[in-house]
């Protein structure tokens, strides 16, 4: 890999952890309306518990993938960035541009969530 593509996958990764943190914000806002009208309306009550669960998932999975960013933001100069920690081949670029907190190929990847 070479300078000018870690200094491009630094900053797409950089604007994914601006874009994944606000829409932390949203989704938290979402989960915690402060909106006390609907109260006593059963069905928004019960609507409105079923779209927490699935905006729990949603925040779960966006503070995982924030995580992994910021990890890999931390490892994006060292040598150990872009290699596959299981096979320790290159990750190809195609992939990194993608999905930059790769830290499997996609055959390694496939083989460890047993497809
Ligand atoms: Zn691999």
């Amino acid at each position: 890999m070479t300078r000018e593509e870690k200094i491009l996958l630094k900053e797409s990764m950089k604007e994914e952890i601006k874009k994944l943190s606000s829409d932390l914000v949203d989704i938290r806002s979402k989960i915690y309306p402060d909106k006390e009208q609907d109260r006593c309306d059963k069905t928004a009550h019960l609507t409105q518990k079923l779209n927490q669960s699935v905006l729990f998932k949603q925040y779960q999975e966006c503070v995982n993938r924030l995580n992994r960013l910021n990890s890999a933001i931390l490892k994006v100069d060292t040598e150990d960035y872009g290699i596959c920690q299981e096979c320790e081949e290159p990750i190809p670029i195609e992939r990194l541009k993608l999905l930059p907190e790769s830290i499997y190929c996609v055959n390694c990847l496939q083989e460890l969530s047993g497809l």
